[in-house]
């Protein structure tokens, strides 16, 4: 087993990006014509965008700037509400794909999803001390699945704590109702309205423990997008509104059968027990006959997450496909590797096995290593179906399963086997 690789070893000509490399101060002039673009674009939005600045006068950077993420449409609201100071954002390789040079010169720093990365405290040091200007984090790392916050690492608080900045969230709402991720491409008429509020003084900081910047920083960061549509009675009349819904909410609560279900129009049914669905144009679920088992969406989602969470304890869970693999060492193309296998168990984590150029690979992430996962229904940049990532810090493995609508099960695995993990080091040993 000597000979089996924990990376690609490509040929020389094939380009890699270093992550690593520090961020470069954003020219004036591109921060006004981000701030010009982003007006425009934000001024063209169906059913309008506001915003409400609340403690945000007279300040100015250095700062932290935490902002909840569902759609592309967040770049543009933040870039239009922090003129004229200059930002530089966190973001993913992706990200900067095609583009690497656009990216670099506004200042963006980039890593690869979910991991490690020690020159990124780097960069944000950078941004903070030497810039002294806005450094922008999508603490969430990817767009809401479900319209509810997602995990929030605690390396941030740390962060905040140590460079003793403001610390300011931009909250945004509507944005994952025009377009929710499971059915992006399409925009339904919903009006957006964010709030850009300086939670933390760069005082307060200072007197307080990074537990108690985390604990602001997860109140702040509470949203609940369907809660927010009744609560402001948005109407979403578009008669397409439930497709893609069974991307997330993959598990029939009446017959608990899984990855069976699926959705048209404003319905959504499990296709082995024939239950059916509405999704109301407030955003409320309602069975056509029978019980409704869950009218607010999130409910329903997070009643998924707790099954495979018993699936985990009880020691059932275990996870096997044959997936279709795209690697992206570089900012400039993905490279088809073929198929792979992959697996997913409750004692190694993630373990994808291959073979390119005739050389086995075997590549793992450990439960521990992995908080998250990320995934991709519909992934604009390779093939348009579902897919999950598995990166490393010098290469990410794009992975099609063979299996249908199996993604966000493994996300939720993937975070509720994290998350034991860690309450188990963290539990006083006897
Ligand atoms: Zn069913």
């Amino acid at each position: 087993m000597n000979d089996v690789k924990d990376y690609i070893d490509y040929p020389e000509n094939v380009k890699k990006y270093d992550t690593g490399k520090l961020p470069i101060r954003q020219k004036f002039f591109f921060t006004s014509i981000l701030y010009l673009a982003s007006t425009i674009a934000v001024s063209t939005i169906r059913g309008g965008s506001k915003m409400k600045k609340i403690n945000m006068e007279g300040l100015k950077p250095p700062y932290v700037l935490l902002s909840n993420h569902m759609q592309f449409v967040d770049f543009l609201i933040k870039y239009k509400a922090t003129f004229p100071h200059r930002v530089h954002t966190i973001a993913t390789l992706e990200g900067y794909y095609h583009k690497p040079w656009a990216m670099e010169q506004i200042g963006s720093i980039c890593k690869r999803k979910y991991t490690t990365d020690i020159g990124l405290v780097r960069s944000c040091n950078k941004v903070l001390r030497e810039f002294k200007d806005v450094l922008c984090i999508y603490p969430e790392a990817r767009y809401s699945p479900i319209g509810t916050t997602s995990i929030i690492p605690e390396v941030i608080s740390q962060l905040v704590k140590r460079n003793k900045v403001p610390l300011v969230v931009i909250l945004h709402h509507g944005n994952y109702l025009r377009a929710p991720f499971w059915d992006f491409r399409r925009k339904r008429k919903v009006p957006l309205y964010a709030t850009m509020k300086q939670v933390l003084t760069a005082e307060q900081v200072e007197q307080m423990t990074s537990q108690e910047i985390h604990e602001v920083i997860l109140k702040e960061m509470q949203y609940d997008e369907y809660t927010w549509q009744k609560e402001n009675n948005i109407r979403i009349t578009e008669n397409f509104r439930a497709e893609g819904l069974h991307k997330v909410l993959y598990q029939c609560p009446h017959c608990m059968t899984e990855s069976k279900m699926n959705s048209k129009g404003i319905h959504l049914f499990c296709e082995e027990c024939g239950k059916k669905w509405e999704l109301t144009e407030l955003g409320e679920l309602k069975a056509l006959e029978g019980e409704t088992e869950f009218s607010h969406v999130p409910d329903w989602f997070e009643w998924e997450r707790a099954n495979v969470r018993k699936e985990i304890e009880n020691g059932t869970y275990r996870f096997e496909d044959d997936v279709r693999v795209y690697t992206l060492p570089g900012a400039w193309k993905y490279y088809y590797m073929g198929d792979a296998k992959v697996r997913h168990t409750i004692e190694e984590g993630f373990v994808l096995e291959g073979t390119h150029n005739g050389e086995p690979y075997r590549i793992q992430r450990t439960p521990q290593s992995l908080y998250s996962l990320h995934v991709e229904y519909d992934y604009c940049h390779i093939e348009p179906i579902d897919c999950f990532d598995i990166s490393t810090l010098n290469d990410s493995f794009f992975c099609y399963p063979s299996k249908e609508n199996v993604i966000t099960k493994l996300c939720f695995a993937t975070e509720e086997l994290h998350k034991i993990v860690m309450e188990k080091k963290k539990r006083p040993k006897k």
